[in-house]
């Protein structure tokens, strides 16, 4: 074996692969949810070192079965219901096929200017989808970028906000709640804010939505103490709990104080795509001066796609843009282009926007509704179940996939219960035939079951009540 794939042989083994794939995705649910490997397990049985002499691809597909595949955690099987959902589909699959094929490198429009300007519509559309405002579209005087992932995305919302707010190094300080995802926490750090600069702003107790009042505090405290308050992160589906912070009242705090507010939905903002789950955009178009959502989480979108839209792009191309000579180009400096690479950390960029394409294309807005829809209906249906047995509570608040719930355990201390709750997991999570994830709230663990794998039935989350229940009646 040497040399090149011919166009011939790639046709052929393409061929096995991409059925390779349809049969995996249809026998997924035999499958143990979770890898039951061990560490080491997958590293162990493969050669330390590389072959001298090119290999028949048939081996690679060899060992893909046989030493990769049980190190795989099944995310697209239907009893998958950690964290939240990774979300693949075949046309989403297809588009990064597709994507691959081409090889584009889309750094900047002119070194392929289909790469930039398919992207623009697609973040375009996805904006009218979901309702978001008029102005975060790039005809206007926003526009949106296909990120890698929401950490990037808010990174990069923090970096134009810091431009935006002006004032000298170690003075910044953004402002976050216990309940904020930890990449802005990330954020601060790889920015440089220093230490302490990442303020925490009270929660309610009772909803874990932050609190507007205490964030106007804080910030006329830092404004007194001579320091630049940044930039505000206000989320729309915690990750832990799909806790909604109160956007128009943060937003309005954000505006007195001339504060950038950055709204992290990258669960639950793609829930918009239904009109009756609009107002989750509630203070965006007033408030927001970013706003990112992950179509990888739950539009049925593979990873990695995350989209950030701002309300005003100058900030954002001010900060990152650069122009070394081997990438001046006629179409850059007629300023008639958007060169992505100005939208994000990285110089290069991967054709994207191909898959979510795909994916708007093939389900068109209707079959994504359906797909949200489904996901909240199974989940209220849980939580119904849930409710109805008095050996658990259940966490009222469950607007989207996400539902919150623990046993009981009557009889037992906080900590042994919480013990209790984790070994419950971990008997679950090792059965394989189901995979949940757990969080803490208000101090105690609970467990998370997030639907909205795209094969995920209600008779899935039946019987995952239903092993969850035997599971506890075992003990
Ligand atoms: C998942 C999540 C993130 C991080 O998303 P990545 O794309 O994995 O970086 C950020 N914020 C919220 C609210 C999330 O749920």
């Amino acid at each position: 074996m040497s040399g090149h794939m011919t166009p011939e042989e790639f046709r052929a083994y393409g061929k096995r692969v991409v059925d390779w794939v349809a049969d995996y995705l249809a026998s997924v649910e035999s499958r143990p949810v979770r890898s039951p490997a061990g560490p080491g397990d997958v590293r162990s049985a493969l050669p330390a070192h590389p072959p001298e002499e090119g290999e028949p691809y048939d081996a690679v597909l060899a060992d893909l079965e046989r030493i990769v595949l049980p190190g795989i955690t099944h995310w697209q099987h239907p009893s998958f219901f950690a964290y939240f959902p990774a979300n693949a589909s075949g046309p989403a699959i297809l588009g990064d096929l597709l994507s691959s094929g081409l090889g584009v490198q889309g750094m900047v429009w002119a070194t392929s200017p289909a790469c930039t300007e398919l992207e623009t519509v697609v973040v375009d559309w996805l904006a009218e989808l979901l309702g978001l405002p008029g102005h975060f579209r790039t005809d206007a005087a926003g526009g949106g970028v296909i990120q890698d992932s929401a950490s990037s995305a808010s990174l990069v919302a923090l970096l134009a906000a810091r431009h935006r707010a002006g004032g000298g190094p170690g003075r910044h300080a953004i402002y976050v709640s216990s309940q904020t995802h930890s990449s802005l926490e990330r954020a601060g750090r790889i920015a440089g804010l220093g230490t302490g600069r990442v303020r925490s702003v009270d929660v309610d107790p009772r909803t874990l939505a932050m609190d507007p009042g205490h964030l106007d505090s804080l910030i006329r405290e830092d404004a007194a103490a001579g320091l630049v308050p940044t930039l505000v992160c206000a989320t729309v589906g915690t990750t832990s709990t799909t806790a909604i912070d109160p956007v128009p009242r943060i937003g309005a705090v954000c505006r007195e104080h001339g504060v950038w507010l950055h709204v992290d939905a990258a669960y639950a903002g793609v829930a918009a795509v239904c009109p009756e789950r609009r107002w989750i955009n509630d203070g965006v178009a007033e408030f927001a001066d970013s706003y990112v959502t992950n179509p990888h989480k739950w539009l049925l979108t593979n990873f990695d796609c995350s989209v950030l839209w701002f309300a005003d792009r100058v900030p954002l191309v001010e900060t990152l843009s650069t122009l070394p000579e081997y990438l001046r180009n006629a179409a850059t400096l007629s300023g008639e282009v958007i060169d992505y690479r100005d939208w994000q950390i990285p110089l290069g960029r991967r054709f994207r926007a191909l898959k979510l394409w795909s994916v708007i294309r093939w389900y068109g807005a209707e079959g994504l509704r359906e797909h949200v829809r489904l996901g909240i209906a199974l989940a209220d249906e849980f939580a119904a179940l849930v409710r109805a047995d008095e050996r658990f509570e259940v966490l009222d608040h469950h607007p989207f996939g996400l539902v919150c719930f623990r046993p009981l355990w009557n009889g037992l201390g906080a900590e042994e219960a919480d013990e209790a709750t984790l070994a419950l997991l971990d008997r679950l999570n090792d059965s394989g035939e189901l995979y949940l994830s757990h969080t803490r709230v208000h101090g105690r663990v609970m467990l998370r079951l997030a639907i909205g794998a795209p094969a995920t039935e209600r008779r899935h989350v039946r019987a995952a009540w239903d092993r969850i229940r035997a599971e506890l009646d075992r003990r």
